[in-house]
């Protein structure tokens, strides 16, 4: 057993580092220059909340703790990818698709591990949102009502560590092909992007739900907790309903009934079906 190869350690940690700084701007820089800075004066024909934009001071912020967190990602997965390569942690990665009886287990794999991803993720988002962590952790994320696509990695490191290591376990356990773990990672990335643009995008995958789906967790808070999935809110009664009312004080997933004008001469909270 040898000592720490040095020039393997920092190549891991530097490589996986700025592949996700480097993804992480590119994507969230093309949604953002190609509505936030050439159309910005025609928000209300794009923007999910067109009268809102982040202060300049959000704004800096969230680039600045996204950029922070992914360093600090990739110092995390860099180290793993160091284990793995130098052989002191044994995850079963396999790059031979024959040998692990074909692009059946192959493709079947990758969907088992992105079902779980998110049912994972839906499960810490749910945590996240119980009075003490959301206090504590997740208020950080929350602080940007109208998102911007910088506003998808701006948040506590806590709930980054926590979110990586549910997304990354089953990858000690199960087989995967290593383009299957590069591939679900870079979809959750782009995708997460995606559905903080405060764009109104539509996906044409018929499992990914539009951009208003998240746009409508960071408006009202305490409701639709999953990622790419609506399965996991819809099992759980935590898909925004028509008539119910939700907000920073309702916690729980399944808000209030909304009363709207009954009560207030006001109108029903305005409704979008995904
Ligand atoms: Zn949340
Ligand atoms: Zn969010």
């Amino acid at each position: 057993m040898g000592g720490v190869d040095w020039s393997l350690l920092i190549a891991c940690i530097g490589g996986a580092s700025l592949a996700g700084i480097v993804t992480y701007h590119a994507v969230a820089g093309y949604f953002y220059c190609r509505h936030y800075i050439r159309r910005r004066s025609t928000a209300q024909s794009w923007k999910l909340q067109p009268d809102r934009f982040l202060s300049p001071e959000l704004h800096r912020l969230a680039v600045w703790a996204g950029t922070r967190n992914m360093l600090l990602s990739g110092l995390l997965s860099g180290a793993l990818i160091y284990a793995i390569a130098s052989g002191s942690l044994d995850a079963p990665i396999y790059t031979d698709v024959a040998g692990w009886g074909g692009w059946a287990y192959t493709v079947g794999s990758t969907v088992v591990w992105f079902l779980l991803a998110e049912y994972t993720a839906y499960l810490v988002h749910r945590l996240l949102h119980t009075r003490f962590m959301f206090r504590h952790v997740h208020r950080f994320h929350h602080r940007f009502v109208a998102t911007n696509p910088y506003v998808t990695m701006a948040m506590h490191p806590a709930e980054l560590l926590m979110l990586q290591a549910a997304t990354l376990a089953p990858l000690l356990v199960i087989p995967f092909h290593a383009l299957s773990v590069v591939g679900v990672l870079l979809y959750i990335v782009v995708f997460n992007v995606a559905g903080h643009s405060g764009v109104r995008l539509e996906s044409a995958l018929p499992w990914q739900p539009p951009a208003q789906f998240h746009d409508d967790h960071h408006a009202h808070v305490h409701v639709n907790f999953g990622q790419h999935l609506l399965i996991w809110d819809r099992l759980h009664g935590t898909l925004r309903r028509h008539g119910r009312h939700y907000g920073p004080e309702v916690f729980g997933g399944r808000g209030q009934r909304d009363l709207g004008d009954a009560v207030a001469g006001r109108e029903l909270e305005p409704f979008v079906r995904y």
